[in-house]
């Protein structure tokens, strides 16, 4: 697979009542970023304020930013009004990026656990005991166990660092970002193995005339410029067809939406490749001359009729071919997504990804208006300047924990493997982990095993902004500079208008906190890893800078932003070479096909709810990210708690009403923490309820979000591991509701089909 490291590391992406109370000490607010404009202080607002350019991080999306300071403080953040893709705009979370960087919870100093692990009790230490005592606990460990028994769990732009870190050691127990494993593997996987490419939501819907989502909640998944582009295309008329079986944002505003049995996607995929296939309306010409394993892909699923798949998916066969002869009539100027978080079923999910990504190819909807489309190559300088290597004399473990799964080494080691070799010390002994800006109690399946591990470690060091559940349990915690506060790596936007920017300060770093090149550069000093060779960020980011003819200073001239040159359509008459191993689109995967996996999709039932219970499904709302934001101010104003989402025919048979609270058991005996309101509603399947993630936090030191809603996560007990990469599946929990403390049984109104089995309650 012809994929370089940096395509392949590239994410998918990515009121001031307050502030009056906030006391900022002494000198730490001088801001060092370029100034764009001279500071007048007596005018109001923000009027005359220092512009930074930067990039925002409130979310993963990564949008051009501008910080206004005055008097050293962040007064407003806007959009960059030279990126194309959200122009002045940012989100109400983009906008509460002030809330971040003042938010009194802040972890402030290095800190040394006093208390047990998850009590949250430390004691004020410095950096450079703090970095000693981590430096020293690695070295023992990698001594002692091997280098395998160090694992770190990172997120976010500043990964990159400390995964050299752990590289350099000599351990391969790096996730390269849980979010792989729990959300974007899949899909990724799924588009790389047919086309070559990480599509990664580039999605031309703002051209497109026909757009197709299957339970992606843009609107709710407020990534900015992709809700741009999708509202766009909805007002130049593309009409819209939602696959969810929650009548969620988006299916709000479709001309067709289909409320799925949850686990059955991937048949009422099939059934309409088959039909695309036997009423000829795919494009044969874009077939011929781009794809490989028509005749396969053709005779697999040749099988699956409509009226099977609507039977199978709950849905009524007129609905389902009307999408499809939809979708068909408009091609290839329809916009199938891709999706984003993927990880709902773990056995299937990569496989309903790529039937997304085969009937993108049957429509030819590749590289045109409307459809899917690739990176523009963009080849910035390859600096070795973060470069750490593995140790030549390294012992490889004679087990790997990615034996099991042909595909994980796209994505660095399971999460659910680290996690279970911590509590079994099998099939190698995993003593210290380092976690960098995740939460990973509220994001990694099963979060009592996570905990469970984390008691089981020799040591464990924290790197963060705020003292989330997970942090609590670090023996030291490392305060990070976040998003404002500091460099990060330059970002190429890969959109139809591509651009490159760069995250610089806006302010500098409050109370101690330093940035993460900084902090894994002093780890690497004291670990004697000769892995950081510029002096400063601002040298390694012109060094990457160099290969387009910029510097920092040059982008920060042209506004922090500049833009360059798109190529995202293809030219009709010529071939595009994929960069699979064939050069063409693989309907039939031979990579797949190599490991025994099956090469053309195929329907695997997804166990359907017990009796008396119903399936929990979880998603966002626009003002929060994970559970990252729940402790900011404005935001936590706009929505501090979840509602749970119950059908109405279902409450009004359990005798529930609007805003009554439950509280919520799993098939496993675990409880939600606290009471959650329900909101009834026809807008939800009757085998199915919902619930929004990143609530319910269970950090004292987060003193707005602590015991705030309900988590989802810690009813998210069992889960099947995918057998491509070892993603954890979220979406394989059933519950019913407690209320007044009674048990209540979830009537079944949507009888289950013989060919799908049921969960079997066992007691754990
Ligand atoms: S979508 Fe919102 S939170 Fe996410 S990067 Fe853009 S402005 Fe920030």
């Amino acid at each position: 697979m012809k994929l370089n490291r940096r395509q392949f590391l590239e994410s998918a992406g990515i009121a001031t009542a307050a502030l009056a109370a906030w006391k900022i000490p002494k000198g730490v607010l001088a801001s060092p970023a370029p100034a764009a404009s001279k500071v007048a202080t007596d005018l109001p607002g923000s009027l005359g304020a220092k512009e930074v350019p930067s990039v925002c991080e409130m979310c993963f999306w990564r949008c051009p930013i501008i910080g206004k300071v005055k008097n050293g403080r962040i007064v407003k953040i806007e959009g960059n009004p030279k990126s194309p893709t959200n122009g002045h705009r940012v989100c109400a979370r983009g906008n509460s990026g002030i809330q971040l960087i003042y938010d009194p919870d802040r972890l402030k100093y290095p800190m040394k656990r006093v208390g047990a692990r998850g009590e949250g009790k430390w004691a004020r230490i410095s950096w450079k005991e703090a970095l000693d005592e981590i430096a020293y606990n690695m070295e023992k460990t990698r001594k002692k166990y091997g280098p395998s028994s160090l694992a770190l769990f990172d997120h976010g732009a500043s990964a990159e660092f400390y995964r050299q870190i752990f590289k350099g050691m000599g351990t391969e127990n790096y996730t390269n970002e849980p979010a792989f494993f729990q959300c974007m593997g899949a899909v990724s996987l799924a588009y790389v193995m047919t086309y070559g490419y990480k599509i990664a939501e580039r999605v031309d819907m703002s051209h497109s005339k026909v757009m197709l989502f299957f339970g992606t909640h843009l609107g709710e998944n407020a990534h900015l410029a992709q809700v741009r582009e999708y509202v766009t295309g909805l007002q130049n008329g593309a009409k819209l067809i939602v696959v969810d079986p929650r009548f969620s944002a988006p299916a709000n505003k479709a001309d067709i939406w289909l409320p799925i049995r949850p686990g059955t996607d991937t048949a009422l995929l099939l059934a309409w490749i088959n039909y695309v296939i036997q009423n000829d309306l795919y494009d044969k010409e874009f077939v011929q001359m781009h794809c490989k394993g028509f005749n396969e892909l053709k005779e697999g699923v040749k099988g699956y009729s409509m009226e099977w798949a609507a039977r199978i998916c709950d849905l009524k066969l007129h609905d389902i071919k009307k999408a499809i002869d939809m979708l068909a009539a408009s091609r290839p100027h329809v916009a199938i997504h891709s999706g984003r978080h993927s990880a709902w079923y773990g056995r299937g999910d990569v496989q309903r990804h790529r039937c997304l990504a085969i009937l993108t190819a049957l429509f030819g909807a590749v590289a045109v208006p409307g459809g899917i489309y690739f990176p523009t190559s963009v080849d910035l300088g390859e600096s070795d300047c973060v470069e750490c290597e593995a140790p030549e004399d390294v012992e490889e473990p004679e087990t790997s924990l990615k034996d099991n799964y042909p595909f994980a080494s796209y994505f660095g080691s399971p999460t659910a493997e680290i996690i279970r070799a911590t509590r079994t010390g099998k099939p190698y002994p995993i003593k210290l982990w380092g976690i960098a800006g995740v939460n990973i109690i509220h994001t990694i399946s099963n979060p009592y095993e996570t905990m469970d591990a984390l008691r089981k470690l020799d040591f464990v060091f924290s790197i963060e902004i705020l003292p989330t559940e997970s942090a609590t349990w670090a023996d030291i915690v490392l305060p990070e500079a976040n998003y404002l506060e500091r460099y990060d790596k330059v970002y190429v936007n890969h959109d139809l208008t591509p651009y490159v920017t760069v995250r610089q300060p806006v302010v500098k770093p409050l109370f101690e906190a330093k940035s993460p090149f900084w902090i894994a550069r002093e780890m690497a000093k004291r670990l004697k890893l000769d892995c950081f060779h510029c002096k400063s960020e601002e040298e390694y980011l012109d060094e990457e800078l160099e290969d387009i003819d910029l510097s920092l200073a040059k982008l920060n001239k042209e506004g922090g932003l500049v833009r360059l040159k798109g190529h995202p359509y293809r030219d009709p008459n010529k071939p595009i070479k994929f960069s699979t191993d064939s050069g063409k689109i693989e309907l039939f995967s031979g990579s797949f096909d190599d490991e025994d996996m099956d090469p053309i999709p195929k329907f695997e039932p997804i166990l359907a709810p017990p009796k008396g219970y119903a399936r929990l499904v979880y998603g966002r709302v626009p003002t929060h990210t994970f559970s990252r934001t729940m402790n900011n101010l404005w935001l936590h104003n706009e929505c501090p708690e979840p509602m749970l989402w119950l059908n109405k025919e279902v409450a009004e048979k359990m005798g529930i009403k609007y805003g009554d609270r439950v509280v919520i058991v799993n098939q496993d005996g675990y409880r939600s923490a606290n009471l959650v309101k329900v909101k009834v509603t026809p807008g939800i399947r009757p085998d199915t309820v919902y619930l929004p993630h990143g609530f319910g936090s269970r950090s004292p030191l987060l003193t707005k979000a602590y015991k705030q809603g309900v988590s989802d996560q810690f009813l998210i007990t069992r889960y099947i591991l995918d057998p491509f990469f070892g993603g954890s599946s979220h979406r394989t929990d059933f519950v019913k509701l407690i209320k007044d403390g009674k048990t209540l049984d979830i009537p079944e109104l949507r009888p289950v089909p013989p060919e799908i089995p049921r969960f079997e309650i066992k007691k754990v």
